[in-house]
């Protein structure tokens, strides 16, 4: 287990649809909070060392991922340079920075106009190790960023990605979601076509969620604004899909595709620009977390810290681990969830993983769920592994109830 997220709560504002552990208004206490941050990862358990066993090739098992530190937000972005340095000196002991994939959210509207400007910032980032960018650009129509509440134009967010490259990153991700208010096909059409002209190494594609409690879900239940039906927002999802493969993306996860892999022998089920972190949270395997409302997964237990920047802060500061939460695990616990968070890539669980992580073999402990599955049409098997098809793929909430 070498996986380290790391949450940073501070947006400049709150954007419309966002229900995340976030908060404006509180730079004042981004100080006092990195500090806290800091002298909570000398408080985690070292991880165990990574396990010497490799899979056989292309299979993918958590013995195959990089060491990974994940910055997330919230807005990362907001935070200084020798303020991310100190975070990265202090994970270093939990992770290797120098070994590890390290990768930063940005939000395009912080980069423009900081203090630091954004080129030296960005070089910046990568003098520090963090050599993966992810972008939140989200829609390039600058009425619905508006109406999302971004912090950024269309064209300050291709500005950012181009003084990325110049920085010299080369692994660029970007987020976009489908679904919004008052898109038509037409205009995620634009959206696609512009996205694969920039040629960004990942994308992140997910539809709209209506969350309870933001300022988008009062105005579509209030009748104020209207969302895309569930047919049209599948017709744009359907769309990225095919014009993202035949520009050469490789769609390795339901909402997420990359470059495809240069590599074929070595990985030819994962493309190689695949964000090594998200793929430890889809095999289910064991991170830390910290920072306020992190949530780390060690099993047999999984733990979320208090969400409360202060509360957070002042625990920290009288010397607790600040856990708001720790919830047990059984073993049934943790072979349901490899099944239906690995179901979400494209390669599928391999035997060789599950057998790795659950103790148990894949087929013996559900071979008769998989052949029901397989039976509908819903999953498929080779010699390594068993995957969602096309159709389980669209039907996936009734293929992972199965294993709830
Ligand atoms: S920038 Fe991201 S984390 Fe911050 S409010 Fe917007 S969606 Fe939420």
């Amino acid at each position: 287990m070498q996986h380290l997220y790391l949450h940073i709560p501070f947006c400049h504002r709150r954007c419309s649809y966002c229900d995340f552990n976030t908060y404006a208004n509180l730079e004042d206490r981004i100080e006092a909070y990195v500090a806290a941050l800091c002298a909570e990862l000398a408080l985690l358990p070292v991880p165990p060392a990574p396990p010497a066993e490799r899979a056989a090739d292309g299979v993918l098992t958590s013995a195959t991922l990089r060491p990974t530190i994940f910055f997330g937000g919230g807005t990362p972005s907001m935070l200084t340079l020798p303020q991310l340095e100190r975070i990265l000196q202090a994970a270093d002991r939990l992770v290797p920075v120098q070994q590890a994939e390290v990768s930063l959210e940005a939000n395009p509207g912080t980069l423009l106009g900081a203090d630091t400007p954004a080129l030296d910032y960005l070089r910046g980032l990568l003098s520090l190790g963090i050599r993966r960018l992810s972008l939140g650009v989200q829609t390039l129509h600058d009425p619905l960023l508006r109406v999302l509440g971004r912090t950024h134009t269309a064209a300050e967010a291709k500005q950012t990605y181009l003084l990325a490259r110049q920085a010299g990153f080369e692994n660029i991700s970007l987020d976009f979601m489908f679904g919004l208010p008052g898109q038509t096909f037409a205009d995620w059409q634009a959206v696609v076509d512009a996205l694969i002209a920039w040629q960004p190494d990942h994308l992140s594609a997910y539809s709209l969620i209506l969350e309870e409690r933001t300022p988008l879900f009062a105005q579509v239940t209030s009748g104020r604004i209207s969302v895309p039906d569930d047919d049209l927002a599948g017709a744009m999802y359907e769309h990225a899909i095919e014009q993202l493969a035949l520009a050469g993306y490789q769609h390795y996860e339901i909402s997420n595709w990359a470059q495809a892999s240069t590599q074929p022998k070595l990985a030819p089920r994962v493309p190689a620009y695949a964000c090594q972190h998200n793929l430890a949270y889809w095999l289910n395997s064991d991170y830390l977390a910290a920072g306020a409302g992190a949530h780390g997964h060690i099993y047999p237990y999984r733990y979320y810290d208090i969400l409360n920047v202060d509360a957070y802060i002042h625990a920290v500061q009288q010397g607790q681990r600040p856990i708001a939460e720790t919830i047990d695990l059984s073993h049934a616990d943790l072979c349901a969830e490899t099944m239906f968070m690995g179901l979400r890539l494209h390669a599928g669980v391999s035997r060789t993983h599950f057998a790795q992580r659950c103790g148990v073999e894949l087929d013996a402990t559900y071979g008769d769920t998989l052949a029901q599955l397989a039976a509908q049409g819903l999953l498929a098997h080779d010699a390594h592994a068993v995957y969602l098809t096309a159709r389980g793929r669209n039907l996936g909430n009734r293929v992972f109830e199965h294993f709830v």
